[in-house]
């Protein structure tokens, strides 16, 4: 990777969330020493414990909002402190506006003394309920901005005017990644989201939760084709915004239907309430990610879920619920 300074000492907020702790442990591969930033909010010291031992590693319990100086050089910020799931934003909606809103501005700060590359965790929510399909970066959304999902949609839109203000004024070399659904082990199994929770409900044999009639779409991507894309843009000098995400669309009644087949479950479906303004259709057009950074995801859905489903078996095993 090159850098202004050459520095390959990466600043992560929310290291020790889903994304985050897989960005920490492949930056560590990539041999970057790793400042990993976190206040355990929805984070967990779970998903950083294995990396604790490792002394390039390093992580601070801290609110980034509460950040005073990092000490050293930075080359990379990687700015992914947030709330991520509906049911999480919608217990946290301040901290949620906070992390996107002034989470963002001493993140960009931090970046900008060090002079280092940052890439701000946007969201496909940046695009509301879209009335283009699939979406291009060039949409401008669909949001309600007094919505239930606007504490999590306008904070990520806020980032990224802010990042784009940061750049125009004061030149620091930023970037916007928007990431789509993304899923893998290490999700919370009770974090609300549909991966995590229809496979916690089909291990143990309980009725899987379908939202509305199930017609609602998203397109899943597996954590490492994200986690690959994200460090792709870190490593160019584009500012994005750029899609990251699978362009493999499917009904949520359909995944629901996956995952019970995948680990053989007799789990009936229920349809329940389906939650307010949660978006008809979600697929992002990649064709930009595609050709700037030559980036597009390699793992099937399927083959994803199988990797997925057998982490959260285990993960609930340990935890003494498993089937
Ligand atoms: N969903 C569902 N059952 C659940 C949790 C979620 O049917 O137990 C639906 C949810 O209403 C939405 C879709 O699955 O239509 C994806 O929800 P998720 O929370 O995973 O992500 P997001 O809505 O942020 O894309």
């Amino acid at each position: 990777m090159s850098y202004a300074h050459g520095s390959r000492r990466a600043l992560i907020t929310g290291g020790a969330g889903f994304l985050g702790s897989h960005l920490c442990e492949r930056l560590l591969t990539m041999d970057f020493e790793v400042v990993c930033l976190d206040n355990f909010l929805t984070g967990s010291a779970a998903n950083i414990a294995y990396l604790l031992h490792d002394p390039r590693f390093q992580a601070i319990e801290c609110n980034i909002n509460e950040v005073a100086e990092i000490p050293g050089e930075i080359g990379l910020v990687l700015h992914f402190a947030s709330p991520a799931s509906p049911a999480d934003y919608l217990r946290f909606p301040i901290q949620t506006l906070q992390a996107g809103s002034s989470g963002t501005l001493r993140a960009l700060e931090v970046a900008r003394a060090k002079q280092a590359r940052f890439i701000l965790a946007s969201s496909s929510e940046v695009y509301g309920n879209p009335l283009e399909h699939p979406q291009r970066e060039s949409y401008w959304g669909n949001v309600n901005p007094i919505g239930l999902r606007s504490v999590y949609d306008e904070a990520k839109r806020f980032g990224e005017a802010l990042t784009t203000a940061y750049r125009k004024e004061f030149g620091v070399n930023t970037a916007i990644a928007r990431i789509f659904n993304t899923y893998g082990p290490r999700m919370r199994t009770n974090d609300g989201r549909a991966v995590p929770t229809f496979a916690r409900q089909a291990i143990r044999g309980e009725p899987v939760t379908v939202t509305g009639d199930g017609g609602q779409t998203r397109s899943f991507c597996y954590v490492d084709d994200t986690v690959d894309g994200v460090l792709m843009l870190a490593q160019s000098d584009y500012p994005g915004p750029v899609n990251i995400g699978s362009q493999e669309e499917l009904a949520i009644s359909r995944l629901a239907t996956l995952i019970t087949e995948i680990v053989s479950s007799r789990s009936p479906v229920h349809f329940v309430e389906r939650p307010a303004d949660d978006p008809e259709i979600r697929c992002p057009n990649t064709a930009l990610a595609n050709e700037v950074l030559g980036w597009s995801p390699k793992i099937s859905l399927e083959s994803g879920l199988k990797k997925t489903l057998a982490w959260f078996a285990d993960q609930l095993a340990a935890e003494g619920q498993g089937a």
